[in-house]
C-alpha cells in the first residue's frame, strides 16, 4: 500500500507530466493518467491512425500557403522542379513554425531528387534529419526517422555512400528506445524498414519502447473501457479513495491501482493509476511483506493461485488439509493466501493420540463397568433362580408330605370306625399306611438329611461291613414296591466284594433314592437292574433303568439341589429335587465317585466308582 500510495501521487504526476524521462520511473509499474473524459493524458497519446494529411493547413499565414502552392503546382503538375525549388525557397522565408520550414525544405529536397539533383537533394535531407528531427511531415512521420531513409534510398541510387551505417543504427536504437512518439503501426514499419537496410536482427529483446506502445494499446483496448465502466455515467467520484481491479491481458496478470490525482494547475479532474504485473508483485514485492509476516505471527504464508499451479511442484502437496485460506478483501489478487502452522500435523497428530489414549481408557473404564453389572445381574438372577427353585420346593414337598398324611388319616380313621371289616380289607388299608409311612419317612430323611448338610453338620459313621449285603437288604426292602408297580428286576450282586468302610444308613440313603427316581421316572418299559461287581480298579454299583432317560442339557444340573428336569410334567409333581443332591453328597463323602449316563426315551444308568485296597493286606 505503501508503495502503491508513492506512485500514485500528485507530485509523481506532475514529474512525469513535465516530461521527465521515462526512463527514470521505469515501465513497471506502468502509470497513467486519464483526464475527466478517459482520455488519455500520460503516456503521452499516440494515436495509431494519424489521418492522411496530419498538418493544419488552415493555420498557414496567406503568403506562406500562396508559395507553397506554387511549389507544389510546379513540382507536381508541370514537373518544373526548379521553379518548385524557387517557390518552396520563398515560402521557407516565409515560415511562421519549424513544421512550415520542414516542410518547405521536404519540398526543396523532393524537388532536387526528382531533377536528379543529387548533391542538393542529400544537403536538404540531412538538414531535415539534423534540424528537423522531431518534426513531423505530412504523413504524421518525424523527419529524424523518415530523412535517413531517403538518404539511403539516394545511395543506392547513385552507389555512393550517402549515409553512414553507424548513424542508421544509431537512428534504429533511437527508434527502439522510443525517441520518437509514433503509432505502432508505424512504429513496426520504420523498425523493420531499417532492420533490413542495416542488417539487423528483428528478434532481439523488446524495447522500453516497444512495452510503451504495449502498455499504450493496453490502456486503449482494455483498461480504459474497464474504468469507464466501472465509473458508470456519475464520472469521477470525487474521492481520495484507492481503487483497484485485476485484469489478465496478453497472457499477463495485472493489478491495477487508480485514484484521482489532484494536481495543481489543472483545471480539470485527472485519474491517475497504475498497472503492476503481478509477476514482479509476486517476485518482487510479496516476498519479504511475507517474510516480515512470517517473523511476526509465527506461521508459514504462501500465496496459492486456484489450481496451485504458482507453486513449485511437491509444495502444493505438502501444504496441510487444515491450513488457514485467506481471500484478499481490498486487493483483488487471483490469489488466496494460505496460512500453515508449521508442526501442527505433528500437533494434530499428538492430540489424535491422546485422544485415542483416552478413548482406550473410556471404553476399558466401559468394558470394566459393563462387566461389573454383568456379573451383578447375574448374581441377582442366580439368587432369584435359586429363589424360585427353593419355592417350588416348598411347594413339593408340602405336596409330598401331604399325600401320604392324607392316605395315612383316611385309612387310619376307616379302621377306627368300622370295626367290623373284612380282613382282607383291613389289611389292605394297613399295609397302605405302612407304604405311605415309609415313604414320609423317607421324604423327612432327605429333608433332615439336606439341612443337616447345609449346616455342615452331617457326619458319616464309617464301619467296616458288606456292600453286597446292603445292597440286597435294601434292594429286597424296596422290592414290594417295584413288584406293585409292575417292574421286572435283575439283579447281578457280586457276594464276593471286599469288606469296607462306609455308612450303612447313607448307603442305603443313596440306594432308596435311585430306586424311587427309577420308579418315579419310567413308564411303559418296567425294568430295573442292580449289578455290584468288582473290577481290578474299583467295585462298581450301577442302578440301571429303561425309563424317559434324560436330556443331555439337563444332565449337569440333576445333582444340583432343588434341580428337577423341566417338562417331565406327568413326572415331576412328586419329588423334592434333593434326592441326588444327597446322592452326590453322601457319595463324595466317602470318596465314590458318581456318573449318570441317559439317553432320553430310553433310559438312564447311575454308576457309582468304589475304589478298594488292592493289596490283600489292607483288606478288612
Ligand atoms: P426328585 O425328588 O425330583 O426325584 P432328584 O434329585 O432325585 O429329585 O432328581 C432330580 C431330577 O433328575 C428329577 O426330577 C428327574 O427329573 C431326574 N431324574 C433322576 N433320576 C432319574 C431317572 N432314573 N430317570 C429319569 N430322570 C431322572
Amino acid at each position: 500500500m505503501e508503495l502503491e500510495n508513492k506512485w500514485l501521487s500528485a507530485e509523481l504526476f506532475s514529474k512525469l507530466l513535465r516530461g521527465d524521462s521515462m526512463e527514470a520511473i521505469g515501465t513497471d509499474p506502468g502509470i497513467f493518467l486519464l483526464d475527466q473524459d478517459f482520455r488519455l493524458v500520460y503516456p503521452a497519446a499516440v494515436k495509431d491512425s494519424m489521418p492522411l494529411l496530419a498538418v493544419d493547413r488552415r493555420s498557414w499565414n496567406s503568403r506562406y500557403s500562396l508559395y507553397m502552392d506554387r511549389a507544389e503546382t510546379e513540382e507536381f503538375a508541370r514537373n518544373n522542379y526548379s521553379y518548385a525549388v524557387r517557390n518552396y525557397q520563398t515560402a521557407l522565408g516565409l515560415a511562421a513554425t519549424k513544421q512550415q520550414e520542414a516542410l518547405a525544405i521536404e519540398g526543396m529536397a523532393r524537388s532536387c531528387l526528382a531533377d536528379q539533383r543529387y548533391p542538393q537533394a542529400i544537403s536538404y535531407y540531412q538538414r531535415l534529419w539534423s534540424e528537423y528531427s522531431q518534426t513531423v511531415n505530412l504523413g504524421g512521420h518525424p523527419y529524424g526517422i523518415s530523412a535517413p531513409l531517403q538518404l539511403y534510398a539516394i545511395g543506392t541510387l547513385t552507389g555512393e555512400k550517402v549515409c553512414k551505417h553507424d548513424s542508421l543504427i544509431a537512428t534504429y536504437e533511437l527508434i527502439r528506445q522510443g525517441h520518437w512518439l509514433i503509432s505502432s503501426s508505424a512504429y513496426n514499419f520504420f523498425k523493420s524498414e531499417y532492420a533490413s537496410i542495416i542488417k539487423m536482427d528483428l528478434e532481439s529483446q523488446e524495447s522500453g519502447f516497444e512495452r510503451t506502445l504495449k502498455f499504450h494499446q493496453f490502456l486503449i483496448d482494455q483498461l480504459i473501457p474497464a474504468i469507464q465502466e466501472r465509473s458508470g455515467f456519475s464520472g469521477f467520484h470525487n474521492s481520495t479513495e484507492t481503487r483497484r481491479m485485476y485484469m489478465p491481458a496478453n497472457g499477463d496478470q495485472y493489478l491495477i491501482s487508480y485514484k484521482e490525482i489532484p494536481l495543481t494547475g489543472a483545471d480539470r479532474q485527472q485519474m491517475g493509476g497504475i498497472r503492476w504485473n503481478l509477476d514482479t508483485v509476486m517476485a518482487s514485492i510479496i516476498p519479504p511483506l511475507l517474510a516480515t509476516a512470517e517473523e511476526e505471527t509465527g506461521l508459514e504464508f504462501l500465496l496459492v493461485n486456484g489450481n496451485r499451479s504458482n507453486l513449485p511442484a511437491g509444495d502444493a502437496d505438502q501444504i496441510p488439509e487444515t491450513s488457514l485460506h485467506l481471500t484478499f478483501s481490498k486487493v483483488p489478487f487471483p490469489w488466496t493466501l494460505v496460512a500453515i502452522q508449521p508442526g501442527y500435523e505433528k500437533l494434530e497428530s499428538d492430540v489424535k493420540t491422546q485422544l485415542f489414549i483416552y478413548g482406550l481408557l473410556i471404553a476399558i473404564i466401559i468394558v470394566l463397568m459393563l462387566f461389573g453389572v454383568f456379573v451383578l445381574l447375574r448374581d441377582i438372577s442366580r439368587e432369584a433362580d435359586s429363589m424360585h427353585l427353593q419355592t417350588e420346593f416348598v411347594h413339593n414337598v408340602s405336596h409330598e408330605l401331604k399325600t401320604p398324611l392324607s392316605l395315612i388319616r383316611l385309612y387310619g380313621e376307616t379302621l377306627l370306625l368300622k370295626e367290623h371289616l373284612p380282613e382282607k380289607d383291613r389289611k389292605e388299608g394297613l399295609q397302605i399306611i405302612n407304604k405311605e409311612s415309609e415313604r414320609l419317612s423317607q421324604m423327612i430323611n432327605n429333608i433332615l438329611d439336606f439341612s443337616k448338610i447345609e449346616m455342615g453338620r452331617k457326619e458319616f459313621d464309617l464301619k467296616a461291613g458288606n456292600l453286597a449285603e446292603v445292597t440286597r437288604d435294601t434292594l429286597d426292602s424296596y422290592r414290594y414296591h417295584f413288584v406293585k408297580k409292575g417292574f421286572t428286576i435283575e439283579e447281578d450282586i457280586d457276594p464276593d466284594i471286599p469288606i469296607l468302610l462306609f455308612d450303612r444308613d447313607a448307603l442305603e440313603g443313596i440306594l432308596v433314592n435311585l430306586f424311587s427316581n427309577v420308579i418315579k421316572f419310567s413308564d411303559k418299559h418296567k425294568r430295573m437292574g442292580v449289578t455290584l461287581k468288582k473290577t481290578p480298579e474299583v467295585v462298581l454299583l450301577v442302578v440301571a433303568d429303561q425309563g424317559i432317560g434324560i436330556p443331555p442339557d439337563e444332565l449337569p444340573h440333576i445333582f444340583d439341589r432343588f434341580y428337577r428336569v423341566k417338562g417331565n410334567s406327568d413326572f415331576e409333581a412328586r419329588g423334592s429335587g434333593l434326592g441326588l443332591t444327597l446322592v452326590k453328597h453322601a457319595a463324595e463323602a466317602h470318596g465314590w465317585q458318581i456318573e449318570v449316563q441317559s439317553t432320553p426315551g430310553k433310559g438312564s444308568t447311575f454308576t457309582m466308582r468304589i475304589p478298594y485296597p488292592i493289596n490283600s493286606e489292607e483288606q478288612l
